[in-house]
Formats: structure tokens, sequence, C-alpha cells
């Protein structure tokens, strides 16, 4: 099948999936080892159904539960057990997330009777050392905590904000990915026939420090803005945003709600900035999806896990092309 002259069931389209938070904890955003397993497992089935068609594949995925229970484990066990930093948490959640998608990807391909090698990738994203964001940390992350056991947290140089009733919660740098580190690994294995998972979590952040050597800073990367740019540097023609919702929808929430299909960039963002989408959920996928369109790629698409094959084809879901 084609359309705007590309074939989809070709080994020459790459389409990268960037899965989200359903697709890694049970409905309710639980966490315990059996439901991460359980929905990586179901998310494993439309992938499959994909890379069955002939298409290749790269997978990249979130973090946000798994980094936020480490961080949990670091601050309980901090008299024991040295805490480990940011780049570490998100390095530890590609190992543990990485490792079930292979194996679940693989049980899902050969169920098809699909032989096609999985691989997992530990990826590292360059960032500005003077990127705006650590200067001004945004991103909030792990539990909320009263004030009171959030002050010496405070004293020892994090930074909590007051989220109301809620509680107190830290709030760390996101800044803007530059570039995947990694990326000539993952486009090798894609090469020699491989699924790749890469990518994870945002990758792992790195920046040049003042002796011009790379190191791990304390940051996260928004996962949909390294899959834009993870989508680029591999060449993909199609990037799947794959979250809980079939659409990018305007007026969300409110009685005037209206599911978008295909859009322009330039529409799609003209509605980005009239604030139609939650800065921390929806708003960063729409900016990727954006960012992927004007860097070359083909189509982006936001919709639910179920429907990615409908909307790599471009059928269903938000979907995003430059004009
Ligand atoms: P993921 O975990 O898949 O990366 P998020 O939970 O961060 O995804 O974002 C998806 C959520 O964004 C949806 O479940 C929805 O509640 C929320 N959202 C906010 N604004 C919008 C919008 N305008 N349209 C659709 N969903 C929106
Ligand atoms: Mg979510």
């Amino acid at each position: 099948m084609t359309a705007e002259g590309v074939n989809f069931y070709s080994p020459c389209v790459l389409v990268l999936i960037a899965l989200g938070g359903n697709a890694m904890t049970g409905p309710d955003g639980s966490a315990r080892p059996g439901e991460q397993i359980a929905a990586i497992r179901r998310a494993a089935e439309p992938i499959a159904d994909l890379a069955a068609s002939g298409v290749t594949v790269a997978v990249t995925h979130g973090n946000g539960p798994q980094v936020g229970n480490l961080l949990t484990k670091n601050e309980l066990a901090a008299g024991i057990v040295p805490p480990v930093p940011l780049d570490w948490c998100v390095a530890q959640t590609q190992g543990t997330l990485g490792f079930i998608l292979v194996t679940e990807l693989e049980r899902a391909l050969a169920r098809r009777g699909v032989e096609r090698p999985v691989a997992s990738v530990v990826s590292r994203t360059l960032v500005d050392h003077d990127d705006p964001a650590f200067t001004e940390p945004t991103k909030p992350i792990g539990r909320y905590l009263p004030a009171e056991q959030a002050a010496p947290l405070i004293e020892h140089g994090q930074t909590w904000r007051d989220f109301g009733d809620r509680g107190w919660r830290r709030v760390v740098a996101s800044p803007r990915p530059r570039q995947v580190l990694d990326v000539a690994a993952a486009r090798a294995l894609l090469t020699a026939g491989f699924i790749v998972v890469a990518g994870g979590g945002g990758g792992i952040p790195m920046a040049y420090n003042a002796d011009r050597e790379l190191v791990g800073v304390e940051a996260v990367i928004d996962k949909d803005l390294n899959a834009a740019l993870l989508g680029r540097e591999l060449g993909a023609d199609i990037l799947v945003i794959a979250t809980d919702v079939p659409h990018a929808v305007v007026g969300y929430g409110t009685p005037d709600a209206q599911p978008l299909g295909a859009i322009s960039v330039e529409e799609l963002r003209r509605y980005a900035v009239a604030g139609h989408f939650g800065s921390g959920s929806m708003g960063p996928k729409v900016e990727a999806a954006c960012r992927f369109v004007e860097a070359g790629g083909t189509r982006a698409v936001i919709t639910s896990l179920d429907q990615i094959a409908a909307g790599v084809r471009g059928e269903t879901g938000t979907v995003v092309t430059a004009s």
C-alpha cells in the first residue's frame, strides 16, 4: 500500500515508536514487577504486528514511574547505601525496561513466526551544560512529601516545589536534547536487521564540562523530545507517539473538545501556543511531533497503543505533516 510516495510495508521504511507510561505500568500507574511485565507484554503485540508487516522498527520508551521509584529507594536507603545521581537512575531504568522489552518483543514475534533479532542499546543524550533548564528546574519527579520531610533535602541542595494539597515534590532540570550519542550503535543494529530499543527515558543526560570531558548530569530529558531527535538521527520516516489517548484534543476536558486528525505543523503549533495541550503531558508530544516533521520526517502520529498500525498508515490518530 502506498500513499504520499511511502511504501508502508517495505524494510526501507523506518518507524520509531515512542512508548508512554501506559505501556510500562498497570492501568493505575502501579509498578510492581509483574504489572510492568504485563503492560510491556501488551505493548509488544502491536509492535510485533508492525514488524511482521515488513517495516523496520525502532522503539523508545518513557521511565517516569520507574525513576520515581528508584529515587524513593535512594532517599530511604541514603544512610546505608550511597545514593546515585539521576543519570545513573535513567541508565538503570533503560537496562531493566530494555531487557523486558527485548524479551517480550522476541516472544510476540516468535508467536507470529517472525524471526527478527531484538536488542537494546544503553543510550546517552548530549545536552548543553548551560541550558537554561539548569538554573530553572521545572520537571517534577518522584513522590510527594510533606514540607517538613522536603526541608532536609532542600538543605542538601535539591529543588523542591510546593504543589499545595498534594505536598512538596522535587523538580529537576529538563534540558533540550541536542544529540543522541549512541545513535551509531542503534543504526548499525537496524542495518543488521535488528529491532532496536534505544533512547529510553529520554536518554542518559550527558554534557561537556569545563575540561571538555563528557560527564553525566543531574537532569531528566523529556522522552518525546528525545524521540523526535532520535528519530531524525536514525533517519526514521515515521514517528509514532503511542500514549493512552487516541488523539491530541483541542479544548481537552471541555464540552467543546475536538480530537485532531490530519494536521500541519503550522496549524498544530497555533493550537499549542493557544494553550490547548497539557504542559507535562500532551504538550511535549505535540512539540516532538512538530520537531520531527520540521527536521524532515514524513509524518508524526500521536495515538493510542492499539492504533499503532493504523497510525503508521496515517489512517487514525493526530497525524502531523509539513503541510
Ligand atoms: P505518556 O505517559 O504516554 O508519555 P502522558 O500521560 O504524559 O503520556 O500524556 C498523555 C495524557 O495527556 C493523556 O492521558 C491526557 O490526560 C493528557 N492531555 C493533556 N492535554 C491533552 C490534550 N489536549 N489532548 C489529549 N490529551 C491531553
Ligand atoms: Mg502517562
